[in-house]
């Protein structure tokens, strides 16, 4: 945690010249949670990430006077160049802040949780469970409305921001004055380190639906749906798939081939409930196939999303941050790597399970080329097989 109320205690160095930096008002910008500084020997300002989040490991230091960035250049183009853009242009508007607080506190840790993408405000409103375990100063949530139902019981505050995901790249001078003036309330703020992959004890506390229970009969097979990624019978880059014409044709290969797929499932598995879940255009499926997509989901339709997950014996879907909520309810995940996605591995799964020889068999992960018959034989050994592997490799 670092201290940002009295004062500050990070240390800020100047990128251009290594003197120490004196630092001003903070700066809430989606990923970044930064300080407006100065360097008095180069008579220069800066705006300077602060070490929590992704910024622990990439941070960078915008020049505010030649709006040159300063940073490793690891994730530029999405750390650093729309960073530079968002304080070049800062938006006019006010996104609405709405406070509830459940416990009075003199000293508070601070949890921001905006970003832009829906993976990333997730995996840090997680690091909420550490900070609830391990005691210490209340506990205040920063998070976009829409993930307002995540936040587990026991925080001090909940201050959601009205500030859909595709803006949270922009920079808000309105909403730094108003998160400024509620820190005014408090003697001692700590930022918490918000970090981008933390572990998870129980995934209960934050969407409250149980985890599969293995002793159930029948089990649910579940594909997660998601139409900006398709289950692309080859390898394609991903902003391909940006086009929105392009997309309407992913969604149908990605219905064929889930069609296939869940066909020579049933074969195999007469008893089990074919489903496909998740969020995305609606295209027809068979009868057969329960359908659970929702095109635009809200707090209900994503708690329906999760009893689905937990009710399935296998979840599986290409990958991405739409495997994240899958894998912690389902009793099997199945990842589906695009190539260029192996650098990511594991970053959309939130294991739940502790033993490792557990986890070989609950959480896997294949090249999305893999043959549709083969991967239907994959999930009839998963379904089916559970038991067995535990009696044989745990009990
Ligand atoms: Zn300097």
């Amino acid at each position: 945690m670092i201290r940002i109320r009295p004062d500050l205690e990070a240390e800020l160095r100047c990128p251009r010249c290594g003197s120490p930096q004196s630092g001003g008002a903070l700066v809430w910008q989606g990923v970044h949670t930064a300080v407006r500084t100065r360097c008095h020997a180069c008579a220069r300002e800066f705006v300077t990430d602060l070490p929590v989040s992704h910024a622990r490991h990439d941070p960078y230091t915008i020049d505010v006077t030649s709006w040159a960035w300063h940073g490793s250049g690891r994730g530029a183009a999405w750390l650093a160049e729309p960073f530079v853009e968002a304080l070049r242009s800062p938006a006019a508007d006010a996104p609405s802040l709405q406070i509830e607080r459940m416990q009075e506190c003199a000293e508070v840790v601070v949890l921001n949780c905006l970003d832009f993408l829906y993976g990333h405000v997730l995996l840090k409103l997680l690091n909420a469970e550490a900070h609830l375990l391990n005691g210490g100063p209340g506990l205040v949530v920063v998070i976009p409305r829409s993930f307002r139902w995540l936040v587990p019981d026991g925080v001090a505050e909940v201050w959601s921001v009205d500030l859909p995901l595709r803006r949270g790249q922009h920079h808000f001078p309105a909403l730094d004055a108003a998160i400024e003036a509620e820190l005014g309330r408090f003697e001692t703020v700590w930022l918490s380190e918000a970090r981008s992959h933390p572990r998870l004890r129980d995934i209960r506390r934050f969407t409250r639906t149980e985890p599969h229970d293995f002793s159930g009969a029948n089990p649910r097979i579940t594909f997660v749906w998601r139409d900006d990624r398709p289950w692309w019978p080859w390898w394609v880059p991903g902003r391909f798939f940006r086009n929105r014409g392009v997309r309407k044709v992913g969604a149908w290969v990605q219905t064929a081939r889930m069609v296939r797929l869940m066909r020579c499932v049933r074969r195999r598995l007469p008893e089990a409930t074919c489903t496909v879940a998740g969020i995305g255009r609606k295209t027809r499926v068979p009868d057969w196939i329960e359908d659970r997509r929702v095109a635009r989901p809200d707090d209900e339709a994503e708690r329906g999303l999760c009893q689905v997950y937990s009710e399935s014996r296998v979840v599986v879907g290409v990958h991405g941050s739409n495997m994240l909520l899958p894998s912690a309810h389902a009793g099997v995940s199945i990842d589906l790597m695009p190539a260029d996605r192996w650098g990511n591995l594991a970053q959309d799964v939130l294991y739940q399970e502790t033993d490792p020889r557990m986890a070989s068999f609950r959480y896997r992960f294949l090249p999305i080329g893999v043959g549709i018959a083969e991967l239907a034989g994959i999930i009839d050994r998963a379904a089916s097989g559970s038991n067995a592997f535990r009696h044989r490799m745990v009990e």
